[in-house]
């Protein structure tokens, strides 16, 4: 079916990104709940005719891992894009809760599926692999959104897309700051899936907290230092409390929860973020590593990951919401 804004119902807000906002939307005829995201371009009629063509190729991007697309279209100089309805959200917003090793296994085995399929089926490289590009269900599906289809959107978008944390490869990031575009090959998306993973383990984006506000620090320790690691046991360290139990109250934050991982998940993560491209795993060999290859008969309960993460989110969000409220409230 075709898509125009006559036929939807907007709903509430679900997010916003650099670009405008994300809505819950009913599409009436189907009656089919969808998120419509708004893209606001400067841009003359021809390029959004263009973007809109150009994203035509999403019907053809049909697999498990990946988000459906229903169809786009432009009103003024906004293009508005159509897709399926994922009701828990972005993993930024869900890995607050902590997070298991066999849960972050499915997560992600989920996203090697996806970028393999884009890659091999329609021989799309993703570009932008970053937690909040990874949605989840109630179902306990995992799912990717938010890849490079569209040339000119792509071209439209890079301009803004500074300021921010940078899930970029380091050779990319050389290459722009020499000001040849480096050429985005598939194993520079490897190293933002490791940096996810990373990033959804540890709770929080990799690098230390005083390069978030300063970019040019933040892409100096992505080139010149150490790949981060996932979190793991070091022998004689307390690890705290590792029962899957949320600990309580801690600094006002409920459920933060703090896993360590085996040597094999550490390993999978590590031949993600090798500085030397050429030395990155291939989703066909990330998939059949250890830590990986068993993912489908693990029998992990994703569904119940993901309510109990809901729960932590919602509570937090609470948590903040009182922290602002006037005491006498
Ligand atoms: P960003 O630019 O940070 O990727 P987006 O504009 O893509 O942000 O999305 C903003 C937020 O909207 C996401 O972080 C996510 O929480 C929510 N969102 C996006 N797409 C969907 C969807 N299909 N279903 C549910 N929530 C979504």
């Amino acid at each position: 079916f075709s898509i125009s804004m006559d036929h939807l119902s907007l709903d509430e807000e679900l997010g916003r990104g650099n670009y405008g906002t994300v809505k819950k939307v009913v599409h009436r005829p189907t009656k089919v709940a969808m998120a419509m995201k708004e893209i606001r371009l400067e841009l003359e009629d021809a390029k959004l005719r263009a973007i809109i063509m150009e994203l035509d190729v999403l019907h053809r991007a049909v697999a498990p891992e990946i988000i459906e697309f229903y169809g786009a279209f432009f009103i003024e100089s906004c293009v508005y894009y159509c897709m399926e309805y994922m009701d828990a959200g972005s993993l930024d917003k869900l890995q607050a809760a902590g997070v298991p090793e066999r849960v972050l296994a499915r997560i992600a085995a989920s996203m090697c599926r996806g970028l393999r399929f884009l890659k091999d089926e329609l021989n799309i490289i993703h570009r932008d692999v970053k937690p909040t590009n990874v949605l989840v269900n109630r179902k306990g599906q995992v799912k990717l959104c938010d890849f490079g289809v569209s040339g000119e959107l792509n071209k439209s978008m890079a301009k803004t897309n500074i300021g921010c944390q940078s899930y970029m490869a380091p050779e990319r990031i050389k290459g722009e700051s020499r000001g040849t575009l480096a050429a985005y090959t598939v194993s520079s998306d490897v190293w933002s899936l490791g940096l996810t993973i990373i990033e959804i383990a540890l709770g929080r984006y990799p690098y230390p907290p005083e390069t978030y506000e300063n970019v040019f620090a933040q892409l100096q320790a992505i080139v010149n230092g150490d790949p981060p690691e996932l979190p793991g046991v070091v022998e004689g360290e307390d690890v705290g409390d590792v029962t899957g139990e949320t600990n309580g109250i801690l600094d006002g934050v409920v459920g933060e929860k703090q896993y360590t991982y085996s040597e094999t998940a550490r390993d999978w993560v590590a031949w993600c973020v090798r500085k030397d491209p050429e030395r990155r795993g291939k989703y066909s060999e990330l998939l059949e590593h250890p830590f990986l290859k068993d993912d489908r008969d693990s029998g992990v309960d994703m569904a119940g990951w993901v309510v109990k993460a809901i729960e932590c989110k919602n509570r937090n969000a609470l948590i903040a919401a009182r922290a602002v409220l006037p005491q006498s409230v």
